[in-house]
């Protein structure tokens, strides 16, 4: 059998569903091809950004996966020897329906594990009538010229060979990406573990033990830090992490029950184990995202080690920054240099992600060795509470991460036009809003449940803050050149002050492109530069 489309994309994992679903949005032809069934094994991704939020909010899925995790399960951190032995120390954190609406953004972070995650995503990808998911369908080689990509697939049920031709080809095939290896494209970085990860049942966990519910329960032995359970439904699902070190374990002698009967500090608990899977823990980016026609997205390009939750989410921002690209090139009004930026912009922000990602597992690693932390004396009492105190303050980093969510930018971009103004501080934790070119552009509410983000998407969106000015220019070059761009007047005098310009023009990804107090005098060039065409 061949097929043709204008883009193949290989894995259907959050970041190959995420880019599927905009170029599905956005009317883009294209087919993913996923070797597995599509049911998750092991459930890696739970923490759904804020800035991932906001793209499900587009794609019309925030709701649904707002009612995947239990509103009434508190957020909470909490550092124990196990889970029936000490607790050295908490940090509090509130449950989703306590927490009050963020003003910086018209969405929240959730916790949906990919169990769940992946289905929503991929339904609402098949509702697009221009996206095609197959599942158990293998991609197996490619080879690419001038014109195109040729791709054999195989079907993995009937041994069918499918020919799929594309423009052009995105692998989101995860980190051991086959497309990255056949492209010979190699990863710079390091290990920084060999982990296991035990994926267990069992129902209201919380009542075995005197500690609470909580999302996460670090364990901290004498020898350190060894590992934590987290919450993986917030029902039933738990998982347990074993950190584990530069060192490989022998999956033959890995005792999964031992490991869980330490956790839980008794082995008197019944619990049926799902899955076990040692993976390696990485602080790894590509040295290339591209190829000619073929790309790579997600862990593809980058692994982190999962300490806050930034990976998955990091992937799906770079789908979201590539497919707006790939769109306006095959509608003939994006220009080569729209495909070039997408490795210039999201490289930097794998390395500032993996960093700070790599940072966390340190901060958790913070405990050190302790040789009296479980005995019953004064010297033990001190160990525990210096420990939990500790360790408490070093995480906070990594349950706190607005900044890392929301504060990527887009620095000296090929496709956006400084201004002159000076960067604001690139905080991890808490998020500056800031409107200076390459940045997310900042939300404001514009009517009741109506984000400035709900006005972006479909092509290029003017703010005009100032009515006064005519925008008659900026809006014939674009006409001229085919460049999709609408104008949105807005009158309220505190959003223009947050954008601090008359001017700012939106791209379809939610980044400010170029602002300015009047239009300059070269519209043309203007449009060229931001549609892919300048010099
Ligand atoms: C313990 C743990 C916890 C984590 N928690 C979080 C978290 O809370 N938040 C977060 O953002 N990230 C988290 N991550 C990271 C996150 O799981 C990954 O970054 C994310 O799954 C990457 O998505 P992806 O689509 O790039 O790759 P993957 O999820 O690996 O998906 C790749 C897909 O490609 C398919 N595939 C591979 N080869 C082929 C082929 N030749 N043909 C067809 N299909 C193919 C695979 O079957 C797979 O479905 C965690 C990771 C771990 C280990």
């Amino acid at each position: 059998m061949a097929i043709k489309t204008r883009v193949l994309i290989v894995g259907g994992g959050p970041v190959g569903l995420g880019l599927a679903l905009e170029l599905g949005r956005l009317g883009t032809e294209c087919i993913l091809a996923e070797q597995s069934d599509g049911v998750v094994k092991q459930p890696k991704l739970g923490l759904v950004s804020t800035r991932t939020m906001e793209f499900c909010r587009r794609w019309g899925t925030a709701q649904e996966i707002r009612d995947v995790y239990p509103p009434d399960f508190p957020a909470t951190q909490l550092f124990v020897t196990s889970l029936c032995g000490y607790e050295l120390s908490r940090q509090e954190y509130p449950t989703f329906s306590e927490l009050p609406p963020l003003e910086t953004s018209p969405e929240r972070h959730q916790r949906c594990t990919q169990i769940y995650l992946e289905p929503i995503l991929r339904r609402a990808a098949e509702a697009h009538p221009s996206a095609t998911i197959r599942l158990n369908t293998r991609m197996t080689s490619f080879h690419q010229d001038e014109n195109g990509v040729m791709a054999n697939c195989e079907d993995v049920n009937s041994g069918e060979v499918i020919t799929i031709e594309a423009d052009y080809m995105v692998g989101c095939d995860g980190a051991a990406s086959i497309v990255r290896g056949a492209l010979g494209i190699e990863m710079e970085g390091k290990l920084l573990s060999h982990s296991i990860n035990v994926f267990f049942k069992i129902p209201e966990l919380w009542s075995h033990h005197d500690k609470g519910k909580a999302e996460r329960y670090l364990l901290i032995g004498k020898d350190g830090t060894w590992g934590n359970f987290t919450a993986i439904d917030g029902r039933e699902l738990w998982r347990l992490s074993i950190a584990g070190d530069e060192n490989q374990a022998d999956m033959d002698e890995f005792d999964a029950d031992a490991a869980l009967a330490r956790g839980f500090g008794t082995d008197d608990l019944d619990y049926e184990i799902l899955s076990v899977m040692p993976w390696t823990r990485l602080q790894m980016v590509a040295k290339s995202y591209r190829r000619n026609r073929v790309f790579l997205a997600g862990d593809a390009v980058h692994c982190f080690s999962p300490t806050g939750g930034f990976g998955g989410n990091t992937g799906v921002s770079d789908a979201f920054n590539l497919s707006w690209k790939l769109a306006a090139v095959l509608e003939g009004w994006g220009g080569p240099k729209l495909l070039d930026s997408y490795e210039h912009e999201r490289r930097p922000i794998a390395f500032r992600n993996t960093g700070e990602a790599a940072k966390n597992f340190r901060r958790q690693m913070s405990a050190g060795e302790n040789p009296n932390l479980l005995d019953d004396t004064d010297e033990g009492r001190r160990q525990r509470a210096e420990v939990g105190e500790l360790v408490r303050s070093e995480t906070q980093n990594e349950w706190e991460t607005l900044g890392v969510q929301l504060g990527y930018r887009y620095e000296a971009s090929p496709i956006d036009i400084a201004d002159g103004t000076e960067a604001t501080p690139d905080e991890f934790r808490t998020y500056l809003p800031s409107a200076r070119p390459g940045s997310r552009a900042p939300h404001a509410w514009l009517a009741e449940g109506h984000s400035t983000l709900d006005e972006f998407g479909d092509g290029f969106t003017l703010l005009r803050f100032d009515q006064s000015h005519s925008i008659d220019g900026l809006q014939s070059a674009a006409k001229d050149n085919n460049v999709p761009l609408k104008c949105v007047d807005v009158k309220d005098e505190k959003i223009g002050a947050l954008y601090e310009a008359r001017f700012a023009i939106i791209r379809p990804d939610g980044h400010v492109t170029w602002r300015g107090d009047a239009l300059p005098d070269d519209c043309e060039n203007l449009i060229g530069k931001i549609s892919g065409f300048g010099v």
